[in-house]
């Protein structure tokens, strides 16, 4: 599972970075170099239109896993280069950008606009696969989530508009229902959709800023191995 992610137009980068004479960029290992957002390929080649727009690219970088804590030795590790820059691009999903944010003392760009998460079907070809509801129906559904495979997004499928396994709205589209009830029928579990889910408790979604949980015991844990 991975977040995915497209790249900004380059003059809308441009623009954000009209104050910054010295830009220094980061990429990403994981979700941004599967996306091709941010790989060093992507790093590389925004380093050239960069440098054609006329700024400077003082130094580079790409972090395995930029949301990962790890991101602060990295920018310890490359200081010098990082300090020569008015600031910092990000080519990385959402989470690496507030990562690099949390830890670099320098005005911090995001390159790339974060879609969703989801998982690469075939070759350069994303889906999406959850929208963190925070109420998960995966376990009645097969595992397949008919939140966001769905274009209803009904809990109790199928609509009756489905065509030889295609969704309605969309030919290109595989029924999420047709997917729900294949799988059930192949692990022995068709009865189950006769068990009505009912409506969805939404309040656990975003809403009211952001969600957060603190796991009992984790910060005497925390405090005990400092
Ligand atoms: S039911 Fe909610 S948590 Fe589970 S996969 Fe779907 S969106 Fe994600
Ligand atoms: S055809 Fe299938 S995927 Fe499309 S809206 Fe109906 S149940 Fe959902």
């Amino acid at each position: 599972m991975k977040s995915i992610t497209r790249s900004k137009p380059l003059e809308e980068i441009k623009q954000r970075l009209a104050k910054c004479r010295q830009v220094y960029l980061i990429g990403c290992g994981t979700c941004a170099t599967m996306c091709r957002t941010g790989g060093k390929s992507e790093v590389l080649d925004m380093k050239q239109k960069l440098a054609a727009a006329g700024k400077k690219v003082t130094g580079w970088m790409v972090i395995p896993t930029a949301c990962d804590v790890l991101t602060r030795d990295a920018l310890k590790e490359n200081a010098k280069e990082i300090a020569a820059a008015d600031c910092i691009l990000v080519m990385t999903c959402a989470f690496g950008v507030q990562t690099v944010a949390r830890y670099a003392e320098k005005s911090v760009y995001a390159a790339v606009d974060t879609l969703f998460i989801g998982t690469e079907e075939t070759p350069g070809e994303f889906i999406e696969a959850c929208l963190q509801c925070g109420g998960c129906v995966l376990g009645q559904t097969a595992g397949i989530c008919p939140l966001v495979r769905c274009a209803k997004g009904l809990l109790n499928g199928p609509c009756g508009g489905s065509v030889d396994g295609k969704c309605e709205v969309s030919p290109d589209i595989a029924c999420a229902w047709q997917m729900i009830y294949d799988r059930l029928a192949a692990t022995g579990r068709l009865d189950e959709l006769e068990e009505i889910e009912p409506a969805k408790d939404w309040s656990t979604s975003l809403s009211g800023g952001p969600r957060q949980i603190t796991i009992e015991d984790t910060e005497e844990k925390t405090e005990s191995q400092d």
